[in-house]
């Protein structure tokens, strides 16, 4: 190979070239390189997935519905998902499963006094 700095014939497996004394650029980058290795395409789409807080993964629609409608269905699907550390989707299953559960007292309730109401009347 020729020196890349004054161009005079030099082995490849010396450090320096033996008259200017100038590093040799192949020596000089070849641990880098076996130390750099660019990681494959795939690795960077598939970072997003294992590097995902999985504290701020949104609620899934379907399941709140679920615990809207089945509140003990959502309080147990909040614990789950409060257990995986999935803090914001938990919160809005057992937030769901809470309203509903809270509507549905208060159903219960009108419905439990309004004989009363006509009884008074
Ligand atoms: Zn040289």
């Amino acid at each position: 190979m020729y020196c890349s700095n004054c161009g005079s014939m030099m082995d490849e497996r010396q450090q320096f070239c033996p008259f200017c004394k100038a590093p040799n650029p192949a020596m000089q980058q070849r641990p880098q390189f076996h130390g750099q290795v660019p990681p494959p395409p795939y690795f960077y789409n598939n970072m997003p997935r294992y590097y995902f807080d999985p504290a701020e993964q949104p609620p899934e629609t379907a399941l709140v519905v679920l615990s809207a409608i089945i509140p003990i269905a959502g309080l147990i699907i909040g614990c789950i998902c409060l257990g995986n550390h999935e803090n914001r989707a938990g919160k809005a299953y057992l937030l769901a499963a809470g309203i509903s559960f809270g509507v549905g007292l208060l159903i219960s309730f009108m419905f439990a006094f309004m004989p009363l109401l006509f009884l008074f009347h």
